[in-house]
């Protein structure tokens, strides 16, 4: 299923997107839910709302954090001249950054030189800690894209990540959760970026330095993951600035593509 959180001029709505390819006589529509499946049992409400007279929000507001993983590709660690870590390297990003898709980024004044890092993210679906490596899908809610905007210059100033990739409107997340996949589907996924359509990234899932089960269980050593929180699994290389006025896209196969403009703050 791709479970949507979307707006059709009301209150925050959930849904079940419908593609073509499956829902052949209404395509691109959304089937509506009659609550968050997030926070318990769900249903259809048998109402349909035409995906294009929907805005897609976050696909989720992470009740208590965004996990981040920094240097999980080695490419990308070597691009920005960074070893290969012994340990993951985790940052929080605050909830308050998430934005969903088509929602702009704001560049804020405190930084010369902002970045794109395309991402999968994992949604967590339940209380969690301490989860061994093999019941890691257990805890799985689904997938989706995330952007790990980085403000690159105060990332090296500052002595930690936090205001770096914590801004407001600095985690653009969607367009929607992917639940279906198995765990070996997500081993091999295309991940590319696009700025104003030119190809920027083009990685894939399979060169991640740890996977997502060992990233779950490494994560809920040290903290509680709860429903609705994100782990970002870090970026392949080929990151780079975005300017006030650019359309970053960020695509990952059998998911689909999170857009978002840049603009000033
Ligand atoms: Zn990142």
């Amino acid at each position: 299923m791709r479970i949507a959180r979307f707006s059709a001029g009301g209150e925050p709505r959930y849904g079940l997107v419908e593609l073509a390819e499956d829902h052949g006589e209404n395509p691109e529509s959304i089937a509506v839910l009659n609550a968050d499946p997030l926070a318990g049992p769900v249903k259809l409400t048998g109402e349909r709302v035409l995906l294009s007279e929907a805005r897609l929000l976050a696909p989720v507001i992470p009740r208590s954090k965004v996990v981040g993983v920094g240097r999980n590709y080695a490419a990308h660690a070597a691009e920005l001249g960074n070893p290969v870590p012994d340990e993951p390297v985790l940052f929080f990003k605050p909830n308050t950054s998430v934005i969903g898709p088509g929602e702009p980024v704001i560049c804020p004044p405190e930084t010369q030189n902002l970045h794109f890092e395309g991402e999968l993210a994992v949604v967590i679906g339940r209380i969690c800690r301490r989860v061994p490596i093999e019941r890691t899908a257990e805890v799985i809610f689904g997938y989706t894209i995330g952007n790990d905007i980085t403000a690159r210059d105060l990332q090296s100033s500052d002595a930690q990540w936090t205001r770096a990739k914590g801004f407001d409107t600095f985690c653009p997340l969607g367009p929607w959760i992917v639940t279906h996949f198995a765990p070996d589907d997500v081993r091999d996924l295309d991940i590319s970026t696009t700025v104003n359509g030119e190809a920027r990234q083009a990685g894939n899932t399979s060169e991640m330095l740890r996977g997502v089960p060992e990233l779950i269980a490494y994560i809920s050593a040290f903290t509680t993951l709860l429903p609705g929180d994100v782990i970002l699994t870090g970026t392949p290389a080929g990151v780079g600035q975005l300017a006030v006025g650019d359309e970053v896209s960020v695509s990952v196969s059998q998911i689909g593509t999170l857009s978002n403009p840049v603009m000033a703050g």
